[in-house]
């Protein structure tokens, strides 16, 4: 029983703490730190109990495995990274688009998530390691990401 407490807990703690949306095999690996004997199996009971207990809420992508974030995050939107398929938060919202339904339709809640390659896995991150094709468009990109602000 106790032993139980102290796993919900670890788990708990890891996703409060993260700055981003945690896949069950990412708060296995970081909640290990303070419980070494968790399994993914306890990792995947204690999110369900978590989550119908309202402690924690689930991040759904299209087409990807579900992810847990804390219930206690502003409004906030999503960006994956395509090639780690890491999930970070985007702070702020699109006003307009909410704006922008027609008279008579009520909107009640949206979820955006943006695709790309985060900092870790960008251009910049490993200039001259492996070179991959991921971005014909974007080798001749010399003059239109040039400026900063806007
Ligand atoms: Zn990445
Ligand atoms: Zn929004």
């Amino acid at each position: 029983m106790e032993r139980s407490t102290r796993q919900r807990t670890a788990i708990r703690n890891t996703i409060e703490q993260s700055e981003r949306p945690l896949a069950p095999q990412e708060i296995l690996a970081l909640a290990q730190a303070e419980v070494p004997q968790l399994s993914l199996a306890t990792v995947y009971r204690n999110l369900a109990l978590l989550q119908e207990a309202g402690e924690i809420s689930t991040v759904l992508l299209p087409g990807d495995s579900a992810r847990y974030e804390s219930v206690h995050l502003d409004h906030h939107h999503h960006f994956q990274c395509q090639k780690c398929e890491r999930v970070f938060d985007i702070p702020g919202c699109v006003g307009d688009l909410l704006n922008s339904v027609p008279r008579g339709f009520v909107v009640e809640r949206h979820e955006i998530t943006l695709y790309g390659t985060c900092k870790g896995c960008g251009p910049t991150a490993k200039a001259g390691g492996k070179k991959r094709d991921v971005s014909g468009a974007a080798t001749a990109h010399s003059h239109s990401h040039k400026s900063h602000g806007h």
